[in-house]
């Protein structure tokens, strides 16, 4: 019988065995932002509606067709996070950040809501981690971004990353370079899909993101595509010139796209995305850029800012096709008593429990089961709680790796057993051999 309740259309349970990637992932993650000096933030996982519409831009698809928007009991027009940014530039606001030191660096990381179609690498909840530089608007801060970014991607074992970058000027020269995209597209508009004629309208540079084949060909048609480069003002391209130099300076591959506009208004400047073309179709695997205008778009006082989010689902999806190992968890101990010294071991695996990861029959089962599952459980060593033994202050240990087995004395014995866990386990058997260690019974 299929079971009764299923987990909604585009979102997905992570079970135990996932998880081990996702938190190797998480943890590798945090090292490189702790190094770089990014400090983590948390904020809710709903805010106003209001607050995404007004960053996203009313156009963004993300407003007009991706928003879990609900109202709550006190009819409050809320809606879940699809992007963090907005979140956090409100936080930084309300809190008065600004005021304390002139340049933050934020990271968050967590589940965000997008009400697209989901196919393979597209999810309508699923996991970013993203960074804010906030207050510098000097290009040495997107040249600090770009190259935590691909950091991130190296600690996770991607090699040959090349980031695009283009830059998306600002609001006069976005107005400039639609109007020549209008007229570099007016020759075949009839031709174009309904959506991106209707864009061509209201926000000719969202053309640019349609994945419409019929689109597609358009533009090729069109030949070579105007150049956003050629429309930014000379401070947009002295800034432009500083991010290329710093990149080259510090040996990030890049190459410009032309057509790289970003899915969100709130861009101004640097634009760069990454994509792996193992994703077919949703090839980014993440992308960010300078928004200069939307702290002060949010009634602050205007203040620079630069950030990037990573979509962790697409990320760990390409390291998983590839089969590049996830770390084993790290070997404990199991704890086998006899009848007699059910409640010795019990205190003493607690005792244990301090240091180490340790597994104890909770069944009071039979003596050959739990050896059974000492050799499933995947424990370095096997602490054997016998009465004759316990009685003189000691424990059996095993090592089911090397298959030695010595007696230790219950004082001093977490030294011991921290010493044993931390020496390298004998090569595995060879091929042919592998398998659960096996553990004799005594
Ligand atoms: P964006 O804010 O749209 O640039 O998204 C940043 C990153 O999040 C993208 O590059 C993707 O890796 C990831 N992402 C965006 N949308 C989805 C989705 N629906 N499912 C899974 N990952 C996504």
């Amino acid at each position: 019988m299929a079971p009764r309740f299923q987990a909604p259309r585009g979102t997905r349970d992570l079970l135990p065995e996932d998880l081990g990637r996702w938190q190797w992932a998480e943890e590798r993650a945090r090292g490189v932002l702790e190094r770089y000096g990014y400090r983590e933030i948390r904020t809710p996982l709903f805010e106003d509606f209001e607050l995404f519409a007004r960053t996203s831009g009313e156009s963004s698809d993300v407003v007009q067709k991706e928003m879990y928007r609900f109202q709550d009991l006190g009819e409050r027009d809320l809606a879940l996070r699809p992007e963090f940014t907005a979140g956090v530039m409100r936080a930084y606001l309300e809190h008065g950040l600004g005021g304390r030191t002139r340049i933050h660096r934020l990271w968050s990381a967590g589940p965000v809501f997008r009400y697209g179609r989901p196919q393979k690498g597209r999810y309508r909840q699923f996991s970013q981690v993203n960074c804010e530089l906030v207050g510098s608007a000097a290009p040495g801060a997107d040249v600090e971004m770009i190259t935590l970014f691909v950091d991130l991607y190296q600690a996770w074992g991607f090699r040959d990353l090349t980031v695009v970058l283009n830059s998306v000027g600002q609001p006069a020269s976005r107005r400039d370079y639609g109007e020549r995209l209008r007229a570099w597209l007016a020759p075949v508009r009839e031709r174009l899909s309904a959506d991106s004629q209707q864009r061509l309208v209201a926000n000719p540079l969202r053309v640019l993101d349609t994945k419409d084949a019929g689109d597609l060909a358009l533009f090729r048609e069109r030949g070579e595509l105007p150049r956003m480069l050629d429309a930014i003002d000379a401070a947009d391209r002295a800034h432009w010139d500083a991010v290329l130099a710093g990149l080259d300076a510090v040996g990030i591959a890049y190459e410009v796209d032309h057509g790289l506009v970003r899915g969100l208004d709130y861009y101004t400047r640097t634009a760069f995305e990454v994509h792996d073309r193992a994703l077919g179709a949703q090839s980014a695997l993440g992308g960010g850029g300078r928004y200069d205008g939307l702290i002060a778009e949010l009634g602050g006082p205007p203040t620079p800012g630069v950030g990037f989010a990573i979509g962790l689902d697409r990320a760990l999806l390409v390291l998983e096709e590839r089969g590049a190992a996830v770390p084993a968890p790290a070997a404990g101990v199991y704890v086998a008593a006899m009848e007699s010294t059910r409640t010795a071991a019990l205190a003493l695996a607690r005792a244990l429990r301090r240091r180490f990861p340790v597994e104890l029959d909770i069944e009071e089962r039979a003596f050959g089961a739990q050896m059974k599952s000492a050799g499933r459980s995947g424990a370095r060593l096997l602490l054997i709680v016998g009465e004759e033994e316990w009685g003189r202050g000691e424990v059996v240990v095993k090592d089911l790796a090397s298959h030695t087995q010595e007696t230790l004395a219950r004082a001093g014995l977490e030294a011991a057993l921290a010493a044993r866990l931390a020496q390298a386990p004998p090569d595995p058997p060879a091929a042919g051999a592998r398998g659960a260690h096996r553990t004799e019974t005594p």
